[in-house]
């Protein structure tokens, strides 16, 4: 897949749309969820223009990868999830239903979160 420069979070992260953040560093941004599905709902991605998990994985530099997994630890912690447990989860392609095109892992917390997840009728 190649990479929409004019995705939303490329956007955001141009300073075109605001987000509400929650952190940031050289390589990377954390922002609250605009449509929260738990009371504590973030979205932590690279600065880089990697559409998904396989394109980091194989393409971003070490300091970036150390920087996202980084992050992911960092925000759970700032959102006071890391006692009670919170999960972090990245949609990838389009089984996974990814809407937006640029990699980016979901933390969710603040509550029970149930088991894992249902797969969908295809
Ligand atoms: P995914 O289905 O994993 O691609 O999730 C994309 C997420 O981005 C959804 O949870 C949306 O609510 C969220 N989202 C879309 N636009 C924005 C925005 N402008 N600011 C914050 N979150 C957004």
């Amino acid at each position: 897949m190649a990479y929409d420069k004019d995705n939303i979070f490329a956007r955001i992260l141009r300073g075109e749309i605001p987000c509400d953040k929650v952190h940031e560093d050289e390589h990377t941004l954390a922002f609250r969820d605009i449509n929260p599905q738990t009371p504590v709902h973030v979205l932590v991605i690279p600065k880089g223009a990697y559409t998904g998990m396989d394109d980091f994985a194989a393409n971003a530099s070490k300091a970036e990868i150390v920087a996202f997994v980084r992050a992911i630890g960092l925000v759970a912690r700032q959102m006071g999830v890391v006692e009670d447990g919170y999960r972090f989860l990245a949609n990838n392609g389009a089984d996974a239903n990814q809407e937006v095109p640029h990699l980016h892992v979901h933390i969710f917390g603040g509550k029970g979160l149930g088991r894992m997840i249902k797969p969908a009728d295809k």
